[in-house]
């Protein structure tokens, strides 16, 4: 019993730091799923950041309480790097989403929260944030394995019209918008987890300069259940060229997670999915070298390891 409370301890009260703090530093990093935490108290409000690391391809989690419950939504305006966040009202508090691109080019990244509550004073604060480094593994080849219909250059008229087809979708699909669907946090896709490709990986194959990958490859048999991550609304499901039988699912606020290659898809455009509903099964359908399934993530359209969003722990509110 004593070292099951320990755990819990340890994984929540980590690295609980100052928003003044220039960096977050890797140190008495004793347990390896411990997240950075930033808390500020200010005085018309509270603000939790949360974090597996500030750094490149990562989700972040903004929670911000106002002083007063009577606050509502427009008493605040939250711009982070530059753009306008949206905000989704809990209980007690406003919960958000951001992402830190995969390329951004590095340097501080700014967050401001502008009050604008009646009667008590206007205000803008400005917190700075450091980018955490990454190095995204750059994996050098000399053969390729994928199907030769996949490398060719001359395809069909068809099959160039039905990419064409595909990417609109595509577009169509993340462009969905909703109100945040969920308020709690997000779970594994599949029941045994085996990461075969981590999120951002460069395969250069015959020192031609790859695309990174976009997502997290995890190892599964065919027709193994695939669980939705998150609630949400199916906004695509059907066969791509490339990613083979593929499901997009909009979870709100320009969040979304996205399963490919499957060998069959359980679900139809439209429908309100739980989390952990089966959506499909691991196949290796579309540009696939075998089973597996390949999950990938979106906030505010920039790609995000999916893990990184899997990872936060605070988006249920303290009751
Ligand atoms: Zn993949």
């Amino acid at each position: 019993m004593k070292s099951v409370l320990l755990g819990v301890l340890i994984l929540f009260t980590s690295h609980l730091l100052s928003a003044d703090a220039k960096k977050a530093k890797a140190k008495n990093v004793s347990v390896k799923v411990s997240n950075y935490y930033v808390k500020k108290e200010e005085k018309n409000f509270t603000l939790l950041l949360e974090a597996r690391r500030f750094g490149r391809g990562e989700a972040i989690f903004f929670r911000l309480t106002p002083k007063d419950r009577k606050w509502i939504n427009e008493s605040f305006k939250v711009v982070w790097m530059g753009k306008d966040v949206t905000l989704t009202k809990q209980a007690n508090s406003f919960i958000a989403f951001f992402a830190i691109s995969p390329d951004f080019s590095g340097g501080p990244m700014t967050l401001d929260i502008h009050s604008k509550i009646f009667f008590v004073k206007r205000g803008t604060k400005t917190y700075q944030i450091d980018l955490e480094p990454t190095k995204f593994q750059v994996i050098k080849k000399h053969t390729i394995t994928v199907d030769h219909k996949y490398v060719t250059e001359e395809l069909s008229p068809e099959t160039l019209e039905f990419i064409k087809e595909c990417k609109k979708a595509k577009e169509a699909a993340f462009a969905s918008e909703s109100k945040l669907q969920f308020n709690d946090r997000f779970r594994n896709p599949l029941d045994n987890i085996h990461i075969t490709s981590r999120f951002y990986v460069r395969r250069d194959y015959n020192n031609k300069k790859g695309r990174p990958h976009g997502g997290v490859d995890f190892r599964g048999k065919i027709g193994t259940p695939i669980y939705a991550v998150q609630d949400g609304t199916v906004v695509l499901a059907q066969k791509m060229y490339y990613e083979g039988n593929f499901t997009i699912i909009d979870h709100g606020n320009k969040i979304f997670s996205f399963y490919m290659h499957q060998d069959e898809i359980k679900v139809k455009v439209g429908d309100k999915i739980r989390k952990g509903q089966m959506v499909g099964t691991v196949g290796s359908t579309g540009m696939s070298t075998g089973p597996h399934l390949h999950l990938g993530a979106k906030i505010s359209d920039t790609l995000v390891d999916p893990l990184s969003i899997i990872a936060l722990h605070s988006i249920t509110e303290d009751k």
